[in-house]
């Protein structure tokens, strides 16, 4: 412990560039769920412990898709 840990999409092979960077005490320092396929709600990592993969932005692009759709 006390190193900060990285996470990043497993897709990310796959041109995903989504991640996930964990400060010290576990805390999400900077998260971009930018994802280029449906993305999981929670990644659990090698320790166990569950990152919440929420964001604004992928909220944002659901409400423009519903926008788009209406015209
Ligand atoms: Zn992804």
């Amino acid at each position: 412990m006390g190193t900060d840990r990285r996470w990043y999409c497993s897709k990310r092979l796959c041109g995903c560039k989504a991640k996930v960077f964990l400060d010290t005490d576990g805390k999400i320092e900077f998260s971009d769920t930018d994802h280029n396929h449906t993305p999981p709600l929670y990644h659990v990592t090698s320790t166990g412990n569950y990152i919440p993969l929420k964001s604004s932005a992928a909220k944002k692009r659901e409400e423009e898709k519903q926008d788009s759709s209406q015209s």
